[in-house]
C-alpha cells in the first residue's frame, strides 16, 4: 500500500462515508470535524438539519451496506424500521394516489441523529480511521501549485495536516471554491435553482387505528398546484416522523397547534388528522432552504491532483426528493473504486472521481430542479429550466401511476433507485402512450385524498 494519508473534511455523511472508503486503500485516513463529535445519537450544530425527516433510498443502503457490512443490521439493533415504501407508504401524486406495490424495495426508517451516530461509530471503530476537532480552513499545495499536499485546519498542531488526498465534505457551505482560487485555479460554476422551502419536523406516536388500515406512513408533498404538503413515516421504536413542507416561501409554523392546521391543508386531509390523534414525542423544529445548489467541479478546465469534492458541496438538492444521503453514499463508492483502480499514485485521481460523479448528480439534479422549476417563484441562476410541452408526457406517466403498477414501480425505481430503465421499458412506454392517447384520466376512486387505495400489487 503506497497510499500514505488522506484527509478529509467534515464528519458528516459524506465524510464518514469517504473515510469508509479510503481506508481500503489508504494506510491512515483523518477526518477533520469543527464540532466536538458525541458519542450519543444526538444532533450537533454543524448539522443544522439534523431534526429533519430524513429517508435514505434503497440506493443509498445498498451502497453504504457494500461499504461497511453490517450496516443496516446495526441500524435494525437501535430499533429503527424497516418497511416497504411502495406497499407500507400511501404516497399521493398530483393526480391520484400512487398504485400499491409489494416487491421488496425496502428501506429503513430513523431518525437522523440515530443514522448518523451508527454510521459514526462503524467508521470510527475501523483501525486506520481517526478524527480531529479542528476548522478547516484552506489547501495546501506543492511549490508549483499542481498538487494538494494537505489542508490548512485550525485546532491542530502546527495548523495544518499533511495529505496525499484530501477531500471535501464540508456540505452546502463548503468553501473549497474559494480555497482553489487562492491558489490561482478557476472556481467550478454554480448552478441555483431556488423554490424557496421550508420544513417543520416533529416525532410522534400513533395510537392503534390513527393511519389508514394497513398503512406505516402517509407521503402528500407539495406539488405546484398544493404549496403546502407534507409526510409521515415510521423512524422506529414505535414512532414516526412528521414533517410539513412548504414550498414557495410557504413555510410551516413551529408551534404544535398552528402545525396541525398547517397539515389540513396539504393535498390530503389525512396527514392533519392522522396527527391530531397522536402523542407527541419530540417538539417541532424548523428549517428554511432556498433550494438546489450545484458546483461543476466535473467542468474544470485545470484542477490541482490531490483533491476532490463529494456531497453537499457538490451538490445539495431540495431535501423533499431525498437524494442527498444517497448521492453521498453513491459518491463514496465511486471514491472508494476510482482510488481502488489507481495503482497506488493519486495522480488523475481527482479528475477520474468528478467525471464519474457527474452523471449521478446530473441525475439527480435534474430531477430535484426540473421539477421544482415548476413552482411559482423559483429563481434560476446558470440554469435553464425545462420547457413545459417537452416534459408534459410525464403527467400521464403521473397517471397511470396511479393505477398500473408496473409504471407505478418504474416511477418508483427511477427515483429511489436512480435507475430509469424501466421507464424505457416497453411494457411502461405502452402503458403511459395509451394514457396519453385517450386522454385516460385515473379512476375517481383513486383521486380521493381521504382514501388510498386499500389493494396490493405483486409485481415480483
Ligand atoms: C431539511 C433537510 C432535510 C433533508 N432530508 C433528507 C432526506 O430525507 N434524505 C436524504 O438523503 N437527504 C436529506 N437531506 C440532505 C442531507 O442532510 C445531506 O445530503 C447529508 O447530510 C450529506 O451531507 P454532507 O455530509 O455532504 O454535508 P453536511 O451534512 O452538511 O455536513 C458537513 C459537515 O462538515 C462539517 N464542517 C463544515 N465546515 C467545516 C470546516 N470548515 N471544518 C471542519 N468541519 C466542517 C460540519 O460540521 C458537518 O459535520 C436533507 C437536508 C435538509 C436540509
Amino acid at each position: 500500500m503506497s497510499l500514505s494519508h488522506a484527509v478529509v473534511l467534515g464528519a458528516s455523511v459524506a465524510g464518514l462515508l469517504s473515510a469508509a472508503a479510503l481506508s481500503k486503500n489508504f494506510a491512515t485516513v483523518t477526518i477533520v470535524e469543527r464540532d466536538q463529535l458525541p458519542d450519543a445519537a444526538v444532533t450537533r450544530r454543524g448539522v443544522p438539519q439534523g431534526n429533519q425527516v430524513h429517508q435514505l433510498m434503497p440506493a443509498g443502503l445498498t451502497r453504504i451496506d457494500e461499504l461497511l457490512p453490517g450496516f443496516s443490521a446495526a441500524l435494525l439493533e437501535q430499533g429503527c424500521e424497516r418497511y416497504e415504501i411502495d406497499r407500507d407508504v400511501a404516497v399521493l401524486y398530483p393526480r391520484g394516489w400512487a398504485a400499491r406495490v409489494a416487491g421488496g424495495m425496502e428501506v429503513i426508517g430513523f431518525l437522523r441523529p440515530t443514522f448518523e451516530w451508527v454510521l459514526r461509530r462503524r467508521v470510527l471503530a475501523l483501525p486506520n480511521v481517526r478524527t480531529v476537532h479542528g476548522i478547516a480552513t484552506g489547501l495546501l499545495a506543492g511549490t508549483d501549485g499542481t498538487t494538494i499536499t494537505g489542508a490548512k485546519v485550525t485546532g491542530v498542531d502546527g495548523g495544518k495536516l499533511d495529505a496525499d488526498l484530501v477531500v471535501d465534505a464540508t456540505g452546502r457551505g463548503s468553501k473549497a471554491p474559494n480555497w482553489l482560487s487562492e491558489l490561482g485555479y478557476t472556481p467550478p460554476a454554480e448552478q441555483l435553482v431556488r423554490p424557496y422551502l421550508g420544513y417543520t419536523t416533529m416525532v410522534v406516536r400513533f395510537p392503534e387505528g390513527a393511519l389508514p388500515e394497513g398503512f406505516r406512513g402517509i407521503a402528500a408533498t407539495p406539488n405546484p398546484a398544493h404549496l403546502k404538503g407534507g409526510a409521515i413515516l415510521p423512524c422506529g421504536n414505535g414512532q414516526h416522523v412528521v414533517a410539513a413542507m412548504g414550498m414557495s416561501k410557504n413555510y410551516p409554523p413551529a408551534g404544535y397547534p398552528e402545525l396541525l392546521d398547517y397539515l389540513d391543508e396539504a393535498p390530503s386531509p389525512l396527514l392533519g388528522r392522522a396527527v391530531r390523534a397522536a402523542e407527541l414525542i419530540v417538539e417541532p423544529d424548523t428549517y428554511r432552504m432556498p433550494g438546489n445548489q450545484r458546483r461543476l467541479w466535473e467542468q474544470l478546465d485545470r484542477r490541482p491532483e490531490g483533491f476532490v469534492v463529494i456531497g453537499d458541496a457538490v451538490a445539495a438538492f431540495n431535501p423533499i426528493y431525498g437524494q442527498g444521503m444517497t448521492i453521498a453514499a453513491i459518491g463514496a463508492s465511486v471514491l472508494a473504486q476510482v482510488v481502488a483502480s489507481a495503482d497506488g499514485s493519486v495522480t488523475g485521481i481527482a479528475e477520474k472521481f468528478a467525471a464519474e460523479l457527474a452523471p449521478w448528480t446530473d441525475y439527480a439534479f435534474a430531477m430535484a430542479a426540473n421539477t421544482d422549476s415548476f413552482f411559482p417563484g423559483a429563481e434560476f441562476v446558470n440554469y435553464t429550466p425545462p420547457d413545459p410541452e417537452a416534459v408534459a408526457g410525464e403527467a400521464f406517466a403521473v397517471a397511470a401511476a396511479t393505477t398500473d403498477p408496473a409504471v407505478a414501480q418504474a416511477m418508483r425505481r427511477a427515483a429511489y433507485y436512480m435507475d430509469p430503465s424501466g421507464m424505457q421499458s416497453p411494457v411502461v412506454q405502452q402503458a403511459i402512450a395509451e394514457w396519453a392517447s385517450t386522454g385516460r384520466q385515473p379512476d375517481p376512486s383513486l383521486t380521493d385524498p381521504n382514501q388510498p387505495p386499500a389493494a396490493i400489487h405483486d409485481v415480483g
